[in-house]
């Protein structure tokens, strides 16, 4: 089923999960053992992020370097398939522009359509570690919005060959990701703003905002995308802080800010416990007031600690 219509037909705030594919030599039952006891919240959705692989220099030992491919977690198709087929429950891929040709892309979306996945959600990626920023693949596609146009010509059955203008129709439910403190890149929201409408008006059906703690964020960035007649479902990404090296990795790499509040009471914890037990109770208020607001989903960004996603939902489902 689509995310969209998940949405239209609930009664109530729902909620979704998201999880990464498991590191390169774990078995699928590490992600079934994160996974189980988050059922009990009878998730509408789940989604898989997807990691493209990163060029390393390995040190030999004859103490030269060589330039190798390294793929920390790959599966996500099959990761989503698994779940789809383990827990009855629809699972949503994350799709990338990076490392990926057209080519390459159509065929993934092949595989998910024959999979009977209905749902992606469409992103640029980051650059590598290796590019100082974002490049695509030669022929491959450069920004979200063309990433979008190729899933949406593949729900309109037009496919990259030019003799199949009329092919096999996919369905597919296509998200996409928008920033309430903006994005790293776009030189103001205004701008950034610009961008996602242009994502919208091409096909975007709901937007995954990136994280926030600071409801206000979310509410400002809601109210902004309405008066630029964004109008589809803004579904709130949420994810606890659980320890102090987050205050500061969290606003490098994410680019969002940690309010004093949080930032304070995190001081103060004493114990690895403490920090757990403040992470928690700020993700609690959190979700309390979204879904006080009415928000359509409360997504949780589950990686690291699934038992305080756990205890904070059980707060609130
Ligand atoms: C909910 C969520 C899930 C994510 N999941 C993953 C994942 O699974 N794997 C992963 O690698 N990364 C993931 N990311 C990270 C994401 O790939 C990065 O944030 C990336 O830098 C931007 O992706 P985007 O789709 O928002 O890009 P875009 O929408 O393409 O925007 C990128 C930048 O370019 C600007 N821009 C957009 N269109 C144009 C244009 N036509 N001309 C000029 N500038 C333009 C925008 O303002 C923005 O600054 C996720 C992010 C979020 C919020």
């Amino acid at each position: 089923m689509k995310v969209i219509d998940h949405i239209n037909q609930a009664k109530d705030t729902l909620v979704s999960f998201e999880v990464l594919p498991p590191l390169k030599g774990k078995t699928i039952n590490s992600l079934y053992q994160h996974l189980d006891p988050l059922m009990e919240f009878k998730p509408s959705f789940i989604n898989v992020t997807y990691h493209r692989s990163e060029q390393i220099f390995k040190k030999k030992t004859d103490g030269t370097f060589e330039k190798v491919e390294v793929r920390k977690r790959p599966g996500t198709v099959g990761i989503c398939a698994a779940i789809m087929n383990h827990y009855q429950i629809d699972a949503v891929p994350h799709l990338i522009c990076g490392g990926f040709t057209k080519r390459e892309t159509e065929d993934a979306l092949i595989d998910l359509n024959f999979l009977g996945i209905d749902n992606v959600l469409v992103l640029r990626g980051d650059a590598t570690k290796n590019e100082s920023s974002f490049e695509p693949e030669p022929n491959g596609n450069k920004y979200a919005i063309d990433l979008l146009k190729q899933v949406d010509y593949l729900n309109n059955g037009i496919y990259l060959e030019e003799d199949i203008r009329d092919g096999f129709r996919t369905h597919f439910c296509i998200g996409v990701s928008g920033y309430p403190e903006k994005h790293f890149e776009a030189p103001n929201l205004d701008v950034d703003m610009k961008y996602l409408k242009d994502k919208v008006d091409a096909g975007a059906e709901y937007i995954v905002t990136q994280m926030f703690f600071d409801n206000a964020k979310y509410f400002e960035f809601v109210a902004k995308c309405r008066e630029n007649g964004i109008n589809i479902p803004i579904i709130p990404g949420l994810k606890p802080i659980t320890n102090k090296k987050q205050l500061t990795m969290i606003p490098r790499i994410f680019h969002v800010d940690i309010p004093s509040d949080l930032l304070n009471e995190m001081y103060k914890a004493k114990s690895d416990e403490d920090c757990e037990m403040v992470g928690q109770e700020w993700l609690i208020a959190q979700s309390k007031e979204l879904k006080k607001a009415g928000v359509p989903v409360l997504h949780y960004y589950t990686l690291g600690k699934p038992k305080i996603i756990y205890n904070a939902v059980g707060q609130i489902f």
